[in-house]
């Protein structure tokens, strides 16, 4: 095998490199994620994710995960309802029986990325995941890679994979091609306890989804498993608005103001969401990695996930491709297809950047069409 005798550092524990670290060791590589996190405690937010049979529930059943997913997965969360900026419901899936076939290439099973961590977690052997790896470099010394991270401590690896996200401080040493802007921000938060500190909503929401639509705007919102609900709105902006606007996003009271007066439009009873303050707000501009990207494989480095392929999330496809790139680089690395570890490399690259070209220009799409006059009509044409 290529990787005999071959230490593998994945950064990054998010479901691209957890899904990796797993695959590998299965194939009985030596392998070590490094993780920034402090710990596997550390409460673990966003939206619900629905997998999907070509891509993420392709990669579990690979990993042999799939029993531990169905004890975790969470059926009718993925019922979708759909409104206006009245709350008008336009579309709802709530009345459905919820299906759950995982052999129909169409069933998209839903889990909250807790769940998600956790049993991709209890899957490695034990101290496969170095917590609080705060990777801020890489030199290389040798035919090795010597990993720095912000303590000041080191670690070296043999073949570095980036599975560090959007702001991946591995990306540069494989690419200079930068992300860009795609005119959208968000800005996104969890409220725990949704039951008491957003009824409304709560009752409307129904252990399900919420897209909201308006003047060129849109609210998307999911329930979580532990009662919290997950929302992000998403509004057009300069790049750079979020430094600009001069806002202070831990003021609570202060963004209640400022969606008064940008929404002013949508009906009052939206504010439920902002009127809780026990959260704070993530601003996040959405970015896009060129869609023609490519670069010459180098023999012991790579990326998947978003550090590969950044881009807006609202075609819910950035973890499943995030997992398949997991797959895919894991089948290469491992198998019989390849003579050595550039060409392996090459031929995973090439595979990710034929994909992304595709799955990143719905992603663009739908960013745009979604924060424009016809959103509405245009999701309910495609709902229906
Ligand atoms: C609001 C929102 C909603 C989304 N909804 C969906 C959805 O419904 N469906 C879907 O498929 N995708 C969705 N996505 C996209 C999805 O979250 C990402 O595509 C996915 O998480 C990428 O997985 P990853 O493993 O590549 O990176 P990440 O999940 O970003 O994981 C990266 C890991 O690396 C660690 N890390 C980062 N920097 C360092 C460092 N310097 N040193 C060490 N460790 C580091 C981080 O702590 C993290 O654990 C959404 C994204 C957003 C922002």
């Amino acid at each position: 095998m290529l990787l005999h005798n071959k230490s593998i550092a994945i950064i990054g524990g998010g479901p691209g490199g957890l899904t990796l670290a797993r695959l590998l060791q299965n194939k009985g590589v030596t392998v070590k994620v490094y993780e920034r996190d402090s710990s596997r405690d550390v409460r673990v937010q966003g939206a619900t994710l629905d997998l999907h049979y070509q891509s993420g529930l392709k990669a579990l059943e690979a990993a042999g995960l799939m029993d531990a997913f169905k004890e975790n997965y969470r059926p009718g969360a993925d019922k979708i309802r759909i409104l206006n900026k009245d709350g008008v419901i336009f579309f709802d899936e709530h009345g459905k029986e919820p299906a759950d076939n995982f052999g129909d290439e169409w069933f998209r099973p839903e889990i909250d990325r807790a769940p998600l961590r956790d049993l991709l977690l209890n899957s490695l052997q034990p101290d496969t995941v170095i917590w609080d790896s705060h990777i801020v470099s890489l030199k290389k010394v040798d035919d090795a890679w010597q990993i720095i991270f912000k303590n000041g401590t080191t670690a070296i690896a043999d073949v570095i994979v980036g599975a560090d996200g959007a702001n991946s401080k591995i990306r540069p040493f494989v690419t200079p091609v930068k992300p860009f802007y795609s005119g959208v921000t968000i800005l996104e938060r969890n409220i725990y306890d949704a039951k008491n500190n957003a009824p409304k909503i709560y009752k409307l929401l129904q252990g399900g989804k919420i897209m909201a639509f308006g003047d060129s705007k849109t609210i998307t919102m999911s329930a979580k498993g532990d009662g919290s609900l997950d929302f992000y709105i998403g509004f057009k902006a300069v790049d750079g608005w979020v430094k600009e606007s001069g806002t202070d996003f831990k003021d609570n009271i202060k963004i209640l103001e400022w969606f008064k007066n940008e929404y002013a439009a949508w009906d009052d009873s939206w504010q439920e969401l902002f009127e809780y303050t026990e959260s704070y707000f993530t601003p996040r501009p959405l970015y896009c990695m060129p869609l023609n990207q490519y670069w010459k494989a180098q023999p012991d480095i790579t990326l998947i996930g978003d550090a590969a392929h950044l881009m807006p999330p609202y075609a819910g496809e950035g973890v499943n491709i995030a997992m398949l790139d997991a797959l895919q680089l894991s089948d290469s690395l491992t198998g019989n297809s390849f003579t050595n570890l550039k060409s392996a490399i090459a031929g995973y690259e090439e595979e990710m950047f034929k994909r992304f070209a595709e799955v990143g220009q719905e992603s663009l799409d739908n960013t745009h069409w979604m924060h424009s006059q016809e959103g509405l009509s245009k999701i309910i044409e495609l709902f229906t």
